[in-house]
C-alpha cells in the first residue's frame, strides 16, 4: 500500500480492519449527494478512513447559517460565498492527499443523474428533501447500486442502507403512501447531525467491507440525539411497490427541468437554471452589474446586493439564486446581469 504507515495504526488494531480490508476501502468509489451538514461530515469521515475516490454534489454556496452544523467549512467560505462542493473538495485534500474528490456544483436531477451517479460502489444521500431521495432511489433500484439514506430534523434523524440488489426493500416501499414532498426549511441541531452521520458512516463502511447482512438492509434507524437513543425499525418489501417490484421509474423518465422555480429549503428564494448549457464570464458580469454592490466573489460565483432586501448569487454555469424579489422582477434582474434571455421561454415551463 502506498500510504503513510502511521495513518491507520490504531484502526488496524480493530479486528475487521485488516490490511486487505483497508485496501478494499481505498479502492471503493463513493458519491455524496448534498454537501451540507450531513454531506460534509460524511465526506470528511470517508476521506479520513481511506476512501480515495469521492464525488460531492451540491448546487449551493456556503452561508453563515451553515457553519454551526457543518464540518470542513470556514467563515472565509461564507464571506466568499464559495460553492459548497468546491470548498468541500479543497478541504479534503488537506485531510487526505490520497483522496481524489470530484466536486460538482449542480443539483442531481432526472436529466443528469445517469451521468453523475453511474460507476460508484455506493451513493450517500445527504440531501434534505423527499424528491431527491425518491429520484436517487429509482436510480439505485434501476442500476443495483446501494445507497445510504441520511435525514436530519431538529434533534432527530434516520439512517438506512438501502440495497435492493441484495434483496432488500427500497425507499419507496416505506414512503409509498406517506412522506411530505414539500420543501421546508427545517430546524437542525448539530448533535443530531453528528449522531445520524455516525450511523450512516457505519452503514457505509460496513457495506464497502462486505460486512452487512440481510437485517442491515431492512432496518431503518431512528435516531434521537436528545435522549441518545437509536431505535431499529424493520422495513418490509411492499409487494405493490411501483419502483422495486414493478420497476416503474417515473422520476428518471422526466425530461424537463423548470427554468424558474422556488428554491427548495430556502424562504423567498427563486432559482433560475438556463435552458441551454452556458458558461458565464463572471468578470464581464461584474462590469455589467452597474450600481449593484458586490457582496462576495470567487472564481465560481458572484454574490450581489440588488437592493436593501434582495440578493443574487450567480454561478459560472449560469444558474442563479435570487432572494427577495417577486417572480418577474427576479427574471428581469437575471437577464440584465447575465445577458441571458429566458422570459420568451417561460410560457413552456410548468412554473
Ligand atoms: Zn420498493
Amino acid at each position: 500500500m502506498n500510504v503513510n504507515e502511521d495513518r491507520f495504526t490504531r484502526l488496524k488494531l480493530v479486528n475487521e480492519f485488516t490490511e486487505a480490508s483497508l485496501t478494499r476501502l481505498m479502492g471503493s468509489k463513493v458519491v455524496i449527494v448534498g454537501c451540507g451538514a450531513t454531506g460534509t461530515h460524511l465526506a470528511e469521515a470517508l476521506a479520513r478512513i481511506g476512501i480515495r475516490t469521492l464525488k460531492v454534489i451540491d448546487k449551493d454556496v456556503v452561508s453563515w447559517s451553515n457553519l454551526y452544523r457543518t464540518a470542513l467549512f470556514t467563515e472565509d467560505d461564507a464571506l466568499k460565498a464559495m460553492p459548497k462542493a468546491i470548498s468541500c473538495a479543497q478541504k479534503i485534500v488537506e485531510v487526505n492527499t490520497s483522496t481524489q474528490v470530484e466536486p460538482v456544483v449542480d443539483e442531481v436531477n432526472p436529466l443528469n443523474i445517469e451521468n453523475l451517479l453511474q460507476g460508484y460502489d455506493l451513493i450517500i444521500d445527504a440531501t434534505d428533501n423527499m424528491d431527491s431521495r425518491l429520484l436517487i432511489n429509482e436510480f439505485s433500484v434501476k442500476h443495483g447500486i446501494p445507497w445510504v439514506m441520511t435525514g436530519v430534523e431538529s434533534w432527530y434523524g434516520n439512517s438506512w442502507l438501502i440495497n435492493t440488489r441484495a434483496g432488500g426493500p427500497c425507499f419507496k416501499c416505506l414512503s409509498i403512501s406517506g412522506g411530505s414532498r414539500r420543501c421546508r426549511v427545517l430546524g437542525v441541531t448539530p448533535m443530531a447531525v453528528k449522531m445520524v452521520t455516525s450511523a450512516s458512516l457505519t452503514l457505509a463502511v460496513k457495506h464497502l467491507l462486505g460486512l452487512t447482512k440481510e437485517e442491515d438492509w431492512s432496518t431503518l434507524h431512528l435516531i434521537d440525539s436528545r435522549e441518545l437513543d437509536v431505535r431499529k425499525i424493520h422495513v418490509a418489501k411492499n409487494p405493490e411497490c411501483p419502483t422495486c417490484q414493478h420497476r416503474k421509474f417515473e422520476l428518471l423518465g422526466k425530461d424537463f427541468i423548470p427554468i424558474v422555480k422556488p428554491s427548495c429549503g430556502k424562504n423567498n428564494v427563486i432559482e433560475i437554471t438556463p435552458p441551454e448549457p452556458v458558461e458565464i464570464d463572471l468578470n464581464l458580469l461584474l462590469k455589467r452589474r452597474q450600481k449593484t454592490k458586490v457582496i462576495a466573489s470567487n472564481p465560481y460565483t458572484v454574490k450581489l446586493k440588488l437592493s436593501d432586501k434582495s440578493r443574487a448569487i450567480i454561478f459560472r454555469s449560469g444558474r442563479a439564486l435570487i432572494e427577495g424579489l417577486p417572480y418577474r422582477k427576479a427574471i428581469e434582474a437575471y437577464e440584465t446581469l447575465t445577458g441571458i434571455k429566458i422570459s420568451h421561454k417561460l410560457a413552456k415551463t410548468d412554473y
